[in-house]
């Protein structure tokens, strides 16, 4: 019989303890450049919301890539420069000379109508769906509201906001485990789900466990998981739940 409220209550202090650690330099692609323009929240709120619009059906890396391949082809990424582009323009910096997202059409539209929307709803200024203390879930349903985000992509936007840039929420009620390959796999072993559970499954099981701030578990299990609890070739010896894991070696 595991005992789950410690197991949760230790994932839980490994949550707080990265959450309120100093913001550090975060890692959305493999490129700097892109990296700083992503996280430039003060001058380009806006790259990290169209970053996310993008991120489905490729990898991340290269999903959030795309804001600043478009800042190198216009020479600038205000949202000035990106009004000017109708969709056609869009569609045409986002296919040549090489595509950048797999569906070029549905993305390019997705693309400018999250401009427009940017444009019209926050004034041009996209931080205003985060900024003045709102409840988590009016930012979670904020981006819901761009065309191509779902509630994965949703809550993950609000989850690195709340955690990685220090943005205060008036609660975390809203913001969602997200089922990553190393969170599922973690919470199996751990016992705290079943090894074939369902997305769906996982995130009420976290809802149910730590309803505070369910995703406050989700970045200790995938350190976890990228760390030790590998698919093949668990290093148990290293991993902090060792003494309360049912599937540690
Ligand atoms: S103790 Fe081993 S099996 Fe359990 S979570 Fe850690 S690495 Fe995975």
């Amino acid at each position: 019989m595991i005992n789950e409220n410690e197991i949760r209550d230790r994932l839980v202090e490994h949550g707080n303890a990265l959450f309120k650690a100093p913001r550090e330099p975060i890692r959305f692609t493999e490129h700097n450049d892109a990296d700083r323009l992503l996280s430039d929240l003060k001058h380009h709120p806006h790259a990290f919301v169209l970053a996310s619009v993008m991120d489905r059906q490729i990898k991340a890396e290269r999903a959030w890539l795309i804001p600043f391949r478009f800042m190198e082809k216009l020479g600038s990424f205000s949202m000035e420069t990106l009004l000017k582009q109708s969709e056609s323009d869009v569609r045409r910096l986002m296919s040549e000379p090489e595509p950048l997202h797999r569906f070029v059409n549905i993305m390019s539209n997705y693309f400018f109508k999250a401009v427009q929307r940017i444009a019209q709803q926050y004034a041009s200024d996209a931080s205003g769906i985060w900024t003045g203390n709102p409840p988590s879930a009016t930012v979670v349903y904020r981006f819901l509201e761009f065309d191509g985000v779902g509630p994965k992509i949703a809550s993950m936007d609000a989850n690195i906001l709340a955690r990685h840039f220090k943005i205060e929420f008036s609660d975390y009620f809203s913001i969602d485990i997200s089922a990553d390959r190393h969170v599922r796999r973690v919470f199996a072993r751990l016992g705290l789900t079943q090894r074939d559970a369902s997305v769906d499954q996982l995130i009420f099981r976290a809802r149910g466990l730590h309803p505070k701030f369910p995703g406050l578990m989700d970045f200790p299990a995938w350190e976890i998981g990228r760390n030790w609890c590998r698919t093949q070739n668990c290093e148990c010896d290293g991993c902090y739940m060792k003494d309360l894991c049912p599937s540690a070696n």
